[in-house]
């Protein structure tokens, strides 16, 4: 049902890089016969699942929604993609992105746009348009995604669907292709917070390949999803309110299904709390700082020698013209500006009135969390300024695409979860809003019960 949809819708919304369809079937009749045959097959055998292209996958490309990886085929499985084969979800295929997991559009995808689902004038939101916009779409039940600023949580507010950032360290790195290696997380996007918590389950949880993966046990996210559900009492919880995400600059929709749901939380029996985060508003330049450092850093490796394309000038060259030419014919804009950017930030001389000031943003921030749960029990806020904007409304000028991840980028910064779910939609526009819950780090499974709740 789901690869009918695919062929009917995905021609138009482009969600899909790959779709692998026969391989899809295959392993589907392959789970039945296991489940014939009386074996224990586990709660998501045979459910398909879309897979975002930043991650490694045997048997299908992975490019990062780069030209420079175009048609590379990796040799392993990311390990969460491995946990799903093992747990027997059936993998569709690969997500459009933004190119390298840069962008708040899917626009920088080399291999052009997603569309939104809700109105196909409009983006479906960035760096993951493409696992969001599957999901929001009824091409796949649910799917991964990748979050270093918020392109899992952003593109779910975008197409009324639930994402989730867990925890830095909860869920394995290992064969994601890596953008800010200190930044980077691989979440879940879904329809309900149950199904998220459900995927989650099966992704999460120590790998030793991964140098960053916690060791701690984790408890079951889906038990607490299922409990935030069957009883939905907010009674006692503190919500904070973050007064630097929201307000002026927000689009009046957003702050109003906002209020509402404070409302509601109020109703039911959450006290609201208004916390100051007095740093949050010099996350975005402390992230685009660190961001593409540690990005010009990663993307070293793309040198024409190990990975993907090689462009070779006309009558040969040196090894450097060599690669020069690789990497001016393999990325793109979006990509050269943030090499550029992260190789000045980090040279000598600059580097610590840089990056060095950035890292130190970065601590003031995570203390300001630190601060503010001290207060409240989760901490609460738009998961966008915005509904999702237009096609090229925002290409021309990076700094104002850069904006739109002010609520989401916090929560990266800082190592702790965060959450979006739908919020209703937008009075102006009737696009979908999205509630952006966060919890101290460790407690992803705050998020389940009380988004649960929310829900
Ligand atoms: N929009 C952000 C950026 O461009 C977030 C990217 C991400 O989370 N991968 O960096």
């Amino acid at each position: 049902a789901h690869l009918d949809r695919i062929e009917a819708v995905d021609t138009d919304l482009h969600a899909f890089l790959h779709i692998d369809s026969d391989g899809a079937l295959k392993r589907a009749s392959e789970i039945d016969q296991l489940r014939a045959d009386g074996h224990e097959v586990g709660p998501l055998a045979g459910v398909p699942v879309a897979v975002k292209d930043v991650l490694c996958t045997i048997g299908m490309p992975s490019t990062a929604g780069s030209k420079i990886l175009e048609g590379w085929m990796p040799p392993y499985d990311a390990t969460v993609v491995a946990r799903m084969r093992s747990a027997n979800l059936v993998l569709l295929g690969k997500t459009n992105m933004d190119e390298f997991a840069m962008g708040s559009s899917t626009e920088y995808s080399a291999y052009g746009p997603t569309r939104n689902p809700w109105d196909r004038e409009r983006t479906p939101g960035g760096s993951g348009g493409g696992s969001a916009a599957a999901v929001g779409a009824f091409e796949a039940p649910f799917a991964l995604g990748s979050d270093t600023g918020g392109s899992i949580r952003q593109p779910a507010a975008f197409t009324g669907t639930v994402g989730v950032k867990p925890t830095y360290g909860g869920v394995s790195r290992y064969g994601a292709i890596a953008l800010a290696s200190s930044l980077d997380q691989v979440g879940p996007v879904s329809r309900t917070v149950l199904d998220a918590a459900l995927l989650h389950d099966v992704i999460g949880g120590h790998d030793p390949h991964d140098a960053t993966s916690l060791t701690d046990f984790w408890p079951s996210f889906a038990a607490a999803a299922r409990e935030g559900a069957e009883a939905p009492s907010l009674k006692g919880v503190r919500i904070g309110v973050i007064k630097e995400l929201g307000g002026d600059g927000f689009q009046k929709g957003v702050n109003d299904r906002f209020t509402e749901a404070l409302a509601l939380a109020e109703a039911a029996g959450a006290e609201i709390v208004e916390v100051s985060a007095p740093h949050f508003e010099y996350g975005i330049a402390a992230y685009y700082l660190i961001l593409p450092a540690e990005a010009s850093s990663n993307l070293a490796k793309f040198d024409s020698v190990r990975f993907g394309l090689r462009v070779t000038p006309e009558g040969g060259g040196t090894v450097e013209q060599v690669m020069s030419a690789t990497r001016e014919a393999g990325f793109g804009p979006e990509v050269k500006r943030r090499v550029i950017l992260g190789t000045y930030a980090l040279s000598a001389g600059y580097y610590d009135a840089y990056y060095g000031s950035a890292q130190k943003v970065r601590t003031l921030i995570q203390r300001d969390f630190a601060a503010a749960f001290d207060r409240v029990d989760v901490l609460v806020s738009p998961s966008a300024p915005t509904t999702a904007f237009t096609f090229g409304e925002k290409t021309d000028d990076p700094l104002s695409m850069y904006l739109n991840d002010i609520t989401t980028i916090p929560a990266n910064l800082a190592g702790i979860p965060g959450m979006s779910l739908p919020m209703g939609l937008a009075a102006e526009d009737g696009l979908p809003t999205g509630l952006q819950i966060m919890a101290p780090a460790r407690e992803d499974v705050r998020l389940y019960r009380i988004g649960a709740a929310f829900e």
